[in-house]
């Protein structure tokens, strides 16, 4: 018989959930996950790792494509993509399967269905109920589709994962990190694919630089790009699918569509509000430095607070609740500051600390020193087309702190965790210099830049 009374109750079992969950059980805690789904939550089954096989796919056919300049007979064949696809999913399930065994083993009891809070300390599943003095809430979000007409015709990053063939005419709407990334992975795979955002620019809150380079090489790569445009409705037409835009413009035909505009959090119809939490208009449920929520004993982790949302940052902050919680470090606390992060575009873009612009608002024109190179990498040497990689130091003070880092280019996916490091250890530009290169590498770049921009 499943017990009722625990020490910590976990309304989710995905990124944040899981942290937080394995950490109190770690400390000797009774722990439990109430979660409708796998456990991984979106992460592991909609989100970063299916991805990221299907990006390693995409960078296959890239490869492909520029063997023969190296001498390899050309390779035309088509991919299978249901292979890929079956593959992907036995590749997750064996995740999960991990994580339902781990939970076994650390004696955390995993309760199916969806979690409701009747009170602070109690959460109702179905006809049962559960106590806790501890509750932790992180139950993630889902993709939002606007209500214009038509929007049905629309799948979203969810309805990827079940695309069983690979598509030929393909729309994405929403040029943020997820649109980008599912365009790329696409359109290296074979599909021609439409990029289109009601912004100028893709990846609107990157540095400059980034935005430029990732829309010449989306555009190298095939796909084409339509900035701004305000999507009015979506008709469906024997021809197939199409898109009007606000301004009269229609695009397609097209056999898929895909929303990525971005997420919601899953915060309504849960107790919340029942039980006094705030939860504000966008379904953001705000929480101090520590993850409390304004309702003592009911704490908020991951997307749904509406700070960075990433897995390592779900699952630091979990992790940090919990030693604080059960294990006498009343002070532990993430530093939400200077969070590398990855869009895995085709190549990658990397990004960690102040773009340029945040840079100048913060310190002053006069206090911030740019060094930034642009060029096609030596992988392309022998290869009919070449990808750009860029990189930009935004430095300030005379002291010249690295404060930002921005990169893109084949490896910066890999290359930007070590620099992240020296970035949050608030290194200088003189320090940088001082470290030797490794050399032939696009990454010697980032330690030999000479010349500040004028
Ligand atoms: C397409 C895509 C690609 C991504 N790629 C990356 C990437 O490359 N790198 C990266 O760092 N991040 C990536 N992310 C973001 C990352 O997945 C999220 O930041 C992370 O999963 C957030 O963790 P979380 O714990 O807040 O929520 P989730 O991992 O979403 O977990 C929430 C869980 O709560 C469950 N739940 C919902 N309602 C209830 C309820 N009432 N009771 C109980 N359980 C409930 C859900 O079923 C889910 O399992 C990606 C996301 C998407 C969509």
């Amino acid at each position: 018989m499943t017990e009722h009374t625990f020490d910590l109750i976990v309304l989710g079992g995905g990124s944040g959930g899981l942290a937080v969950a394995e950490r109190a059980a770690q400390h000797g805690r009774r722990v439990a996950i109430i979660e409708p789904a796998k456990l991984g939550g979106t992460c592991v089954n909609l989100g970063c790792v299916p991805k990221k096989v299907m990006w390693y796919a995409a960078n296959l056919a890239h490869a492909r494509h520029e063997a023969e300049g190296w001498g390899f007979t050309p390779i035309h064949d088509r991919i299978d993509f249901k292979k890929l696809v079956d593959g992907r999913r036995t590749y997750i399930r064996h995740i999960t399967d991990y994580w339902d065994g781990y939970a076994k083993d650390m004696g955390i009891t995993v309760i199916p269905g969806y979690g409701k809070l009747t009170a602070a300390d109690t959460v109702a599943v179905g006809d049962q109920t559960y106590t806790a003095p501890h509750i932790v809430v992180s139950t993630g979000g889902r993709p939002f589709v606007p209500p214009v007409p038509g929007a049905e015709l629309g799948i979203t990053s969810d309805g990827f994962f079940d695309i069983e063939s690979l598509p030929e005419r393909v729309a994405v709407i929403g040029g943020g990190y997820i649109g980008v990334e599912l365009a790329g992975v696409l359109q290296s795979l074979g599909s021609a694919v439409t990029l289109l955002d009601m912004l100028d620019s893709i990846i609107a809150p990157f540095d400059a630089i980034l935005r430029e380079t990732a829309t010449e090489n989306l555009q190298a790569l095939g796909v084409s790009l339509h900035l701004p445009f305000k999507v009015q409705q979506l008709v469906d037409t024997p021809e197939g699918k199409f898109i009007e835009g606000a301004d009269g413009q229609r695009l397609g035909p097209f056999d898929t569509i895909i929303w990525a505009v971005g997420r919601a959090p899953n915060t309504r119809d849960i107790g919340l509000e029942t039980v006094g939490v705030t939860v504000e208009r966008n379904g953001i449920v705000p929480t101090d430095a520590y993850q409390n929520t304004n309702v003592p004993g009911v704490y908020a982790l991951g997307d749904i607070t509406g700070r960075v949302p990433l897995t390592p940052v779900a699952v630091a902050a979990g992790r940090l609740l919990a030693e604080r919680l059960f294990n006498d470090k009343p002070e532990a606390k993430l530093n939400y500051d200077t969070i590398p992060t990855v869009v895995f575009a085709h190549p990658p873009i990397g990004t960690v600390g102040l773009t340029e612009a945040a840079a100048r608002e913060q310190f002053g024109d006069d206090a911030v020193t740019i060094y930034e190179t642009r060029f096609t990498p030596m992988r392309y040497a022998l290869s009919p087309q070449g990808y750009k990689t860029a990189m930009k130091l935004v430095c300030v003070g005379t002291e010249q702190r690295v404060a930002g880092l921005h990169i893109i280019g084949d490896g910066v996916d890999e290359m930007l965790q070590g620099f992240s490091v020296a970035v949050k250890a608030g290194l200088t530009k003189a320090q940088f210099d001082d470290t030797v290169a490794i050399h032939p590498t696009a990454s010697e770049e980032l330690v030999t830049l000479k010349v500040p921009r004028d």
